[in-house]
């Protein structure tokens, strides 16, 4: 990369770097008064000295933020101590929007704005930088005392004098070395620029393929196509039963958004779903949109980042991290499920991407619009209160019908003894096989089975790290913690009471369907998708296509399956155990398993064949099993709604946990009681805890948890940030706040 270093001079000025470290905020430097003014400004990559290191780090600015969210404030340096900024990075800066969007996520998250810069960053910070999106070109007439050898006659017979070759390029197409490159560009023959991203992203066409969408999916087509000519911020709620076009729909606002020469971001929840979406989009815009997510390798990751930056590219697809990239153009945020946990970030900067989607939305002053069959409780109060309009989707595109969802009472028809599958689900497959239709099993559980007991003594294999059960994985003959990575082979011999062959698996996981599926269903094709068999998304595209294709005719899957996948001949969907996900102190536990559970049921009869999805419950009277087999999601969520309520649980009021973890229970216990001790008093504000957490050990650290509540007109930040400034914690202890938890473990 280039880098003007610069002069200094006596009279130098002052300016705030922020580096992406967890400091509480940016440093002072000086900048050389050589340096032309606009040449540094807010959103310059810079580098400078950090403990005789040299670091990168932005130029910024205080932003105002909105009452309560405040950031702290840096003790000041006396100007003679500043050191100066060492040199000006050659990367597009980041925008004004992004710099307050960054201050306003660690305000709100109570991070140090260091570490949300630092997800900004970080395709910039990687190495190698310098060596691409480099091309050469001629600039002069070879002199005569120059001489050509063959190796240089090839490189230059290849060059133009105006279309800049990839370094790359030359290197395959004539074989030659670096060498003979430089030596062309020493002699002043050729000189390297800098390569325009855009050839890497080619524009997509609005008209490539245009549907003909039917009259409910066209009024809602065009709410969303005029939220985006306004220009303006908007939030509009697209709720639609699984198939009724949703995808089908949100791209027209793509169209015009692409047509107005702005730029779109797509956040999807699972990046197992981007190869389905992306040829879903090339089909309809002719071209590839560009891909953000942790698995694209880092050279594309920086080139599509200076691309985004520089509005070469003007759709992108992505995971969470994509909100923090560098968009100038930005004139539209799109939430696909906008229900799913996997929005929420459970580590580092813990944050909600479609929460900060929103405030994305806000600060650039542009519509956002969110997606789901079965939207939050948060995101349909929201609608409830005028905050966000909604626009519905009610039938499912080309006449297929909902499919017929039915409970089936374990109590009455339970499964022999050993098996899972219950007769009447087990006869429904055979039907649905015999009729050269397709049929799913779905379980939310990977592995062989979630607990393995002896038989002698009643002990349980638990993982050394964590407060949780070891679970099997047959075939990889492994015992493994789904919380930590930590495995062991199966042991021959019971570690307690040390008798053979006592230990037994209890409980299900696919693997173990799996294994009685195939047993029950000699003849079937049985295709099993987990995450931790499909580990790319290549890998989970091709499983895809062999169910397109009919190469199988019995999935059995994970979470995985429950996706916005659309599979025509799929008619039979059953849910081995319905109730898993009920249990457990989770807040959102009903509205979970109820959204988990309908779109696993929307994969059902998406085409011409009727389908039928099948629950195993030991409690069918359950209002979410109930709800089910009514189809009525809306009358649930009023219900939930009305739970909720009166406690000011979110979304009628605010929750923030406090997680101290420890190397020790007595440390760890010894701080949250110290939390515990000075809780803050008032009017709608509840603290609950300390307790260990229900995971009280993870990863070989102790956690205890404390839970903030108050009621909504009460921010959470400011409370906390008083609160906790009397703790100074011991060394080793550490304390994690977690602003709108999801997860309560
Ligand atoms: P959702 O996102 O609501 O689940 P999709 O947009 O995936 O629904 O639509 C379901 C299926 O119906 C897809 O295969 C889609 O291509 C098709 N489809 C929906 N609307 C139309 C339309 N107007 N013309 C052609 N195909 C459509
Ligand atoms: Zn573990």
């Amino acid at each position: 990369m280039k880098q003007s270093h610069l002069s200094m001079d006596s009279k130098s000025k002052q300016i705030s770097v922020l580096l992406s470290y967890p400091f509480k905020g940016p440093f002072d430097y000086k900048i050389p008064d050589g340096l032309k003014d606009n040449k540094i400004k807010p959103g310059t990559i810079v580098t400078v000295p950090l403990n005789r290191r040299e670091e990168i780090g932005v130029i910024w600015k205080k932003h105002p933020l909105p009452k309560g969210l405040a950031l702290e404030k840096m003790p000041d340096t006396p100007f003679d101590k500043l050191k100066p900024i060492i040199s000006i990075l050659d990367l597009p800066p980041l925008p004004d929007v992004l710099l307050k969007f960054i201050d306003w996520v660690a305000a709100y998250t109570l991070s140090p704005p260091g570490s949300v810069l630092a997800m900004a960053l970080r395709s910039v910070k990687s190495p190698q930088t310098t060596h691409n999106s480099i091309g050469w070109i001629k600039i002069n007439t070879i002199p005569s005392d120059f001489r050509i050898t063959e190796p240089r006659k090839k490189v230059l017979d290849l060059l133009d004098t105006k279309e800049p070759c990839p370094a790359r390029t030359i290197i395959d197409k004539t074989g030659v070395g670096q060498s003979v490159i430089q030596g062309l560009s020493k002699a002043g023959i050729i000189q390297a620029v800098s390569l325009p991203n855009s050839t890497l992203f080619f524009q997509p066409d609005p008209q490539f393929s245009v549907p003909k969408l039917s009259q409910e999916q066209q009024e809602a087509s065009d709410k969303l196509c005029q939220c985006v000519k306004d220009r303006k911020f908007s939030v509009t709620l697209l709720q639609g039963i699984t198939g009724s076009g949703k995808t089908e729909v949100y791209m027209e606002a793509i169209a015009r958004c692409i047509e107005q020469d702005q730029q779109v971001l797509v956040l999807l929840p699972e990046i197992a779903l981007s190869t389905q979406w992306t040829d879903r989009f090339a089909k309809r815009f002719g071209v590839q949109p560009a891909l953000w997510h942790s698995d694209i390798g880092s050279k594309r990751r920086r080139l599509t980042w200076q691309a985004v930056a520089e509005d070469n590219v003007s759709v992108v697809v992505g995971a969470r991290s994509a909100l923090f990239l560098p968009f100038t153009n930005l004139g539209l945020i799109i939430i696909d499920e906008e229900h799913e946990a996997s929005f929420k970030q459970e580590e580092g900067v813990i944050y909600n991407a479609r929460d900060m989607a929103i405030v994305r939305a806000q600060l650039s002053n542009i519509p956002a619009i969110l997606v789901s069959a079965t939207p939050s409780l948060e995101t349909l109060v929201n609608v409830d209160n005028k905050r966000y309009e909604q626009v519905t989707l009610s039938s499912r595109h080309g006449g297929a019908t909902l499919p017929i969802i039915e409970t089936l009472d374990l109590r009455k028809t339970p499964p022999s003894r050993g098996l899972f599958i219950s007769p009447p689900l087990a006869k429904a497959i055979q039907t649905t096989l015999d009729k050269e239709e397709q049929a799913m099993l779905f379980l939310n559980r990977r592995g062989y089975a979630p607990l393995t007991l002896c038989r002698a003594c009643g002990f349980r294999l638990e993982c050394p790290n964590c407060s949780a059960w070891l679970v099997e994985h047959r075939r990889t003959h492994r015992l493994v913690c789904h919380h930590c990575g930590y495995m062991e082979a199966i042991p021959k011999i019971c570690p307690h009471c040390k008798v053979e062959d006592s230990l037994v698996p209890i409980g299900p996981g696919i693997e173990r369907i799996t294994e009685e599926a195939r047993i029950t269903f000699p003849e079937a094709r049985i295709l099993v998708m987990a995450s931790d068999t499909l580990t790319s998304p290549r890998m989970t595209q091709e499983a895809v296509q062999q169910i397109s294709d009919r190469q199988v005719n019995l999935i059995i899957g994970t979470q995985i399956v429950a996706k916005g996948w659309h599979f025509p001949y799929l008619t039979l969907v059953g849910v081995v155990d319905a109730d898993l996900g009920l249990d457990g102190a989770d807040l959102r536990a009903s509205e979970r398993t109820l959204q988990l559970l309908h779109q696993v049921g929307g994969r059902a009869g998406r085409a011409e064949a009727a389908g039928k999805v099948l629950l195993q419950s030991y409690m069918p009277e359950h209002p979410v099993m109930q709800a089910l087999v009514k189809g009525d999601f809306n009358a649930f969520m009023h219900q939930e709604a009305a739970e909720r309520q009166p406690g000011f649980w979110p979304p009628y009021g605010r929750l923030a946990a406090i997680i101290v973890s420890a190397d020790t229970h007595e440390e760890a216990s010894a701080t949250a009681q110290a939390i515990g001790n000075c809780t803050p008093h008032g009017d709608g504000i509840v603290v609950l805890g300390p307790t260990p957490a229900p995971l009280a050990l993870l990863r070989n650290r102790y956690r205890q948890r404390l839970l903030l509540r108050t009621q909504r007109q009460i921010a959470v930040q400011p409370i906390l940030r008083q609160w906790l400034s009397n703790i100074k914690p011991k060394k080793g202890v550490k304390i994690d706040i977690d602003i709108d938890p999801m997860s309560f473990l």
